[in-house]
């Protein structure tokens, strides 16, 4: 697995309403800007546990903002 939103600058036209539920979900793999008050993937997920934290922030985020690339790894 990949998480695609992986910038701030990426991030400036998306869909996150600064929820706040990915970073708090999966804090070393997600944080807040707060220039553009967005959350974006500053560490990609490399172990299986990783994975699945990513995965339950992109299954939870209310407005699908988190993307992936579809691999197991
Ligand atoms: S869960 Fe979605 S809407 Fe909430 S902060 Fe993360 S990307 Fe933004």
């Amino acid at each position: 697995m990949r998480a695609l939103c992986e910038s701030p600058a990426s991030r400036a036209a998306s869909s996150c309403i600064d929820c706040g539920l990915c970073p708090s979900t999966a804090p070393s793999h997600f944080r807040r800007d707060d220039e553009i008050g967005q959350s974006f993937v500053f560490r990609q997920p490399e172990t299986a546990e990783e994975i699945a934290l990513c995965r339950e922030a992109l299954e939870g985020c209310p407005t699908e903002s988190i993307g992936e690339d579809g691999g197991d790894t």
